[in-house]
């Protein structure tokens, strides 16, 4: 069956999994270049050249950092330079990325209050403030959320969560898993008062897996003084004193650093508001067929439906996995697996980083295909409506 379409040699395959997201040529072929000193003076010029860069993209003025590292590395650099051990936090049930980070703090040592959510549904303001009320000895030490949860396709709304925690003026800090939203879903670290922001580099920022990033508010910095937490490759102090002059502790990741100045040059050469405003066409799209589709999109909430990708459940009976199965093989396409207890009852489409009306429609088709073939119910004209919305407007 694979070889049905010649599809090993023609054409290329369809990255559509909400991270890693297609590299576009532009960054490969940054990325290609040949390894430089990095401790030398074209090293501390592309270095300066990032950090300014990531600071227009993360929409701060504070330092942003950049590790070597998995997004997962930027979740753990988070915690251990602002927090003690014993320290009670305060996490979200979005789904599994947000069970994950909880996970990983619970394995530092730290205490994590959890609110538990349906895996549909966005962080709730009202009860991050009930929680920081009921605190009334200031115990808590950080809230962290998740902005676009991406086993789920639901993005919460940080303005209206640093709101709830300044009404109870709680000294708590705010940190944010920007992982799936950066460069994809307006996000903005000052303005939204947050104190650190996670992300990195495979999803909206179009580049190959490898980097983590930090943004770090005044008020986080001032924390890392009484952190108790052991770090040592993650230390944020080390990191910022060579950063002053472009160098790194240890050695960056160099081509991937080639490849993020890159990404930051084509998405203000576009610009960041168009590209949001892309985004949100694309899902918009997106959610037009699989309304078409008669297929259920797992966010609940009509007003948060994620602009980087679109979770769809599987009809009654039908396998997520084994419809996957037929999409690649068929068509030489990847989607998103349901995660966690999702495994199985949904499929994520991917549409966010490098991506353009006519990638999605052949996305769709993919898919609309793929149902056929696997003989997934659904109404045919997905595709259809899709196109009808993105020249609606
Ligand atoms: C992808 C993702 C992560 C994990 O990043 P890794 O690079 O796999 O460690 C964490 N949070 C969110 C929201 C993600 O989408």
């Amino acid at each position: 069956m694979a070889q049905r379409n010649n599809i090993e040699t023609s054409g290329r395959h369809f990255l559509q999994i909400p991270g890693p997201t297609n590299v576009p040529g532009r960054i490969l072929r940054a990325i290609e270049r040949p390894t430089i000193d990095h401790r030398g003076p074209e090293f501390a010029r592309l270095a300066s050249e990032i950090f300014s860069g990531l600071k227009r993209v993360v929409q701060t003025t504070s330092p942003v950092i950049v590790f070597p590292s998995s997004g997962t590395g930027a979740w753990e650099a988070a915690l251990v330079n602002t927090l003690s051990p014993g320290d009670r936090i305060l996490m979200c049930e979005t789904g599994h990325f947000a069970t994950l980070w909880r996970e990983l703090a619970a394995r530092l040592g730290l205490v994590v209050d959890f609110i538990p959510s349906d895996w549909r549904s966005p962080v709730d303001p009202a009860a991050i403030e009930a929680k920081l009320i009921e605190d009334k000895t200031k115990q808590i030490k950080a809230v962290c959320v998740v902005h676009n949860e991406t086993s789920t396709g639901v993005t919460s709304d940080i303005p209206t969560i640093r709101a709830a925690i300044e009404k109870t003026r709680h000294p708590a800090l705010l940190m944010v898993d920007t992982i799936s939203s950066l460069a994809s879903i307006d996000y903005r670290h000052d303005a939204w008062g947050v104190d650190v922001t996670v992300g990195c580099s495979q999803k909206g920022l179009m580049l190959p897996p490898g980097l983590g990033l930090n943004a770090i508010s005044a008020k986080a910095m001032a924390a890392t003084k009484t952190a108790k937490l052991p770090r040592s490759y993650w230390a944020w102090d080390a990191m910022l004193d060579m950063n002053k002059t472009g160098f790194f502790p240890y050695t960056p990741s160099t081509n991937l650093l080639f490849g993020l100045a890159e990404a930051i040059t084509m998405l203000e050469e576009e610009g960041l508001e168009n590209v949001f405003a892309r985004h949100k066409r694309l899902a918009r799209a997106t959610r037009a067929a699989v309304k078409a589709w008669k297929l259920e999109i797992l966010c609940r909430d009509e007003e948060r439906h994620s602009n980087s990708l679109t979770a769809v459940v599987m009809p009654e009976k039908s396998d997520a996995d084994e419809f996957r199965k037929v999409v690649l093989e068929r068509f030489n396409m990847s989607l998103g697996n349901g995660l966690g207890r999702l495994k199985g009852k949904v499929f994520r489409i991917g549409h966010l980083g490098s991506l353009n009306e006519l990638m999605l429609a052949g996305t769709l088709s993919g898919i609309e295909m793929g149902f056929k073939v696997a003989g997934v119910p659904h109404r045919p004209g997905g595709v259809q409506a899709a196109l009808a919305d993105l020249t609606s407007d």
